[in-house]
Parts: structure tokens; C-alpha cells; sequence
């Protein structure tokens, strides 16, 4: 049986490559740079009512497929999927252009182990408490820390991920799932017959618009929810509740219910938090596809004594 040392579990076995750092700094500013030129150009990238639906569509797909798929199924197990079921959330998670599945898990579950602690990959409190460290930190918790060079362990991450076949064919398969979810949705406007102005207009709805919003709002849940909002639930962390995010976020906004009990597929635990993912969870176990879903009967929330 290998040992590890505590800084092969806090730290990374390899660097990552600086062609996947160019890589990722094109996926994060070309988004933004769409976003930058919706106001001015509205009028030129023509939101018909066809490629609405078309970009709702696909970010509920590609986000689901991160909510329901990347982090509930395979980083915490909060379910048992069939091999069809398990490998489309594979593939809609890959559309969200996170990375690939098993760097995902392996960063996400490194996440818990230390969470808001030294070896927590995306921290807000790494450098502090005040008012100036902990703005540095929402800003190295959103995105600064996607360039961290080092690169989480996933042999000791995500072993169960590197010896599924499926899974590890899909992470392999990465750069296909980027180019396919920015060509799909003018594709699909392509095959419908439909003009070279609305097919630019999906992509830059449907596809770059869209990668923005799936990614910044993911990335919300690393800044915003564990500073602002409420704690109503003991945790080790300071992970929060933070409403305003919960339907866009498809339930992930409820981060302290997800922290105080992390294998639980329900993140809304309590009454009237509206999580969607937890309802399409609910939906695959009703078809049988979703087996030992491990609902919040099965754990225990103790409610954080005001003030602590
Ligand atoms: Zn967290
Ligand atoms: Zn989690």
C-alpha cells in the first residue's frame, strides 16, 4: 500500500500543460467578449423567440449536466445511474466546457477535504479576512484559480473516475465535447433552414452567450456562496445559502445544505428552496434510471447556533 505524504494529498502530481492554459484563456475571454458586445450589437445578433429557446435549452443541458451529472453523480455519489443515464451526463456535463470529468471530480473533492482551509483549491478566504482580501479572494475562488498551474491529484481524487472505461473515454474526448457545444446550436439552426444571420445569431446566443453564463454562474457558487448569504446549517466551512442564485444555478446555490451534508442529492433541504436538479433526480429514479438516491431522510442537519 503506497503512503502519501500530506503534501501529495494537499498539492498536484504534474503541472498542467501551457497549451491548456492558452486554451482556457480563450474558452473564459471569448465568452466574455460576447457578453461585452450584446448591449451595443442587440440589434444585429437577432434573439428571434426560436434561438431563446435554442440557448435556454442548451444551458439547461450543459449545466444540468454539471449540477446533476459532474457534481451530484460522479464527485459525491449521491446516486446510482445506469450506464445510458450516467454516460449522457457525462457527455451534457462536457458541454459546459469545465474541464474535463475527472479533473472536475478530483478538484471538487479536493474542494471538501480542505474546504476554506489550506489546501482548498478555491478558497475567497486565502488571503484573509479584511474587506480588500476577501474581494481578492471572491475574485481567485470565481476564476484565478482555474490558472493555478498545479494540478489536483486525481490518482488519489478521483481513482474510482480513472477506472470506469466509459468515463475515462469521455475526459479523454474533452477537446470534441468544446468544439461541439459552440458548433451544435448554429448547426442545428444550419440544418433548419435557416439564414446566415440566424445562424450567427445562435452562436452567439446559443453557444458563446450561453458558455458565459453556465461558467459564471458555476463559478459564483466558488466565490459568492461561501461569503455572502446565510449559514443556517453547522459545517466546517463558511459555505452559504445565497437565494438569488438558485434557479439559475439549478439548486447549487444552496451550498451550505450541500456542505452540511455533501453525499445528499437534495442541496435545497429545507422548505421552499427551489432545486432543479434535485427534481430531474427525482425524475430519473420515478423512470428507474436513478437507483439508491440518497434523499436528506437519510442524513442529519444540525442548525448552527446563532452567532458561531
Ligand atoms: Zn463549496
Ligand atoms: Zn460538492
Amino acid at each position: 500500500m503506497t503512503v502519501l505524504a500530506a503534501t501529495d494529498l494537499l498539492a498536484a502530481n504534474q503541472r498542467k500543460p501551457v497549451r491548456e492554459q492558452i486554451a482556457l484563456f480563450v474558452a473564459v475571454t471569448v465568452p466574455f467578449l460576447a457578453v461585452v458586445s450584446a448591449a451595443p450589437m442587440w440589434s444585429a445578433w437577432k434573439l428571434s423567440w426560436g434561438i431563446a429557446v435554442l440557448t435556454i435549452s442548451f444551458y439547461a443541458i450543459s449545466m444540468l449536466g454539471i449540477t446533476v451529472g459532474f457534481h451530484r453523480l460522479f464527485t459525491h455519489r449521491a446516486f446510482r445511474a445506469n450506464r445510458a443515464l450516467k454516460i449522457c451526463l457525462a457527455v451534457a456535463g462536457s458541454l459546459a466546457i469545465q474541464g474535463p470529468l475527472q479533473r472536475w471530480v478530483a478538484d471538487h473533492r479536493r474542494h471538501h477535504a480542505f474546504a476554506d482551509r489550506e489546501g482548498d483549491p478555491h478558497s475567497p478566504w486565502r488571503f484573509g479576512n479584511g474587506m480588500f482580501a476577501v474581494l481578492k479572494g471572491m475574485g481567485f475562488a470565481h476564476l484565478g484559480w482555474l490558472f493555478d498551474r498545479s494540478e489536483t491529484n486525481s490518482d488519489v481524487f478521483a481513482a474510482d473516475v480513472a477506472a470506469d472505461g466509459d468515463l475515462v473515454i469521455i475526459s479523454r474526448l474533452f477537446g470534441l465535447f468544446v468544439v461541439a457545444s459552440v458548433a451544435l446550436p448554429p448547426s442545428i439552426e444550419l440544418a433548419l433552414g435557416a439564414s446566415a444571420s440566424h445562424v450567427l445569431a445562435a452562436l452567439f446566443w446559443a453557444s458563446l452567450v450561453r458558455i458565459f453564463m453556465v461558467h459564471h454562474v458555476t463559478w459564483s457558487i466558488n466565490s459568492i456562496c461561501h461569503v455572502i448569504g446565510d449559514r443556517p446549517f453547522s459545517t466546517r466551512d463558511r459555505a452559504t445559502n445565497f437565494w438569488p442564485l438558485a434557479i439559475l444555478s439549478m439548486g447549487e446555490a444552496w451550498h451550505n445544505g450541500h456542505h452540511a451534508s455533501p453525499g445528499c442529492a437534495r442541496h435545497g433541504v429545507e422548505r421552499g428552496q427551489i432545486d432543479a436538479s434535485a427534481w430531474l433526480i427525482r425524475a430519473f429514479e420515478r423512470l428507474g434510471w436513478a437507483t439508491n438516491v440518497k434523499w436528506p431522510e437519510r442524513y442529519r442537519y444540525t442548525l448552527r447556533e446563532s452567532g458561531a
